[in-house]
């Protein structure tokens, strides 16, 4: 009984996490685009109610296997979840954080293209798409069922792939303003970094924005690996509001 108390508590915990985090981090985001570029989300509050509402919904849906997972680790020793630092060599910190958004990416990818087949379109992932333009409130603007093929991903490798719970906090915070930073309507990242030899690889606002003004293409994540193999890249993005002599 008192097994089951904390495992609906531990959910109930990273439902609250996750929501908190996102409006903190989509908050920060949509100040900071109010400071950089005032009026840019002007007429858009509909939209805007729209996203945080879609987003809670799907903080609730993150929050579960998250739950059960944290449960899991705290009260049984699932998970390859470590706090020693010196479980692994120190090398492997990076290394695993590296594998982990490679594997997030993969994963994202696929599944993502894999909704944009008409009918998946329509059911799952439609209601991330009907922000035109998204805003920096649209990160986790999601279907249920779209929520769900996000959610499970990194409670599945915590299971396969031994990570440092630091590293496991870095991949969840380059994946929240990674998520929300894409979404946001401007490019944060310098010129040089977008349109330079690292741009070709990483995905930013300006590459995500394209994939939300065309329908089709650029469906990763955090690189153009797969986008760039599969034929897929469409490439970046323009921002009308934003010089291209910007920073
Ligand atoms: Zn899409
Ligand atoms: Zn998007």
């Amino acid at each position: 009984m008192t097994a089951s108390i904390s495992l609906f508590g531990s959910a109930l915990a990273m439902t609250l996490i996750v929501g908190v985090r996102y409006l903190l981090t989509s908050g920060a985001f949509a100040w900071a685009t109010q400071l950089h570029h005032p009026g840019l989300y002007a007429g858009q509050g509909r939209q805007i109610r729209r996203e945080v509402l879609w987003s809670l919904a799907s903080a609730a849906i993150y929050g579960v296997p998250a739950g059960i997972v944290a449960w899991g680790w705290q009260v049984h020793g699932w998970t390859r979840v470590y706090t020693d630092i010196g479980a692994y060599p120190l090398w492997y910190v990076p290394v695993s954080v590296c594998a982990y958004l490679l594997l997030h990416d993969s994963w994202f990818y696929w599944t993502h293209r894999w909704m944009h087949q008409p009918w998946l379109f329509r059911a799952a992932h439609a209601v991330h798409h009907e922000s035109r333009p998204p805003t920096a409130w649209a990160a986790m603007s999601f279907h249920p069922w779209e929520a769900v093929t996000g959610a499970i991903v990194i409670p599945a490798l915590v299971f396969i792939i031994p990570i440092h719970v630091a590293g496991l906090g870095l991949v969840l915070t380059i994946m929240t303003i990674m998520g929300v930073g894409n979404h946001m309507g401007w490019e944060m990242f310098p010129r040089w970094l977008v349109h330079g030899r690292l741009g070709k690889w990483l995905i930013t606002a300006t590459h995500h924005e394209k994939h939300h003004q065309a329908y089709r293409g650029n469906y990763g994540l955090y690189f153009r690996f797969w986008d760039r193999l599969c034929g897929t890249d469409i490439g970046l993005g323009n921002f009308p509001h934003q010089r291209p002599s910007g920073k």
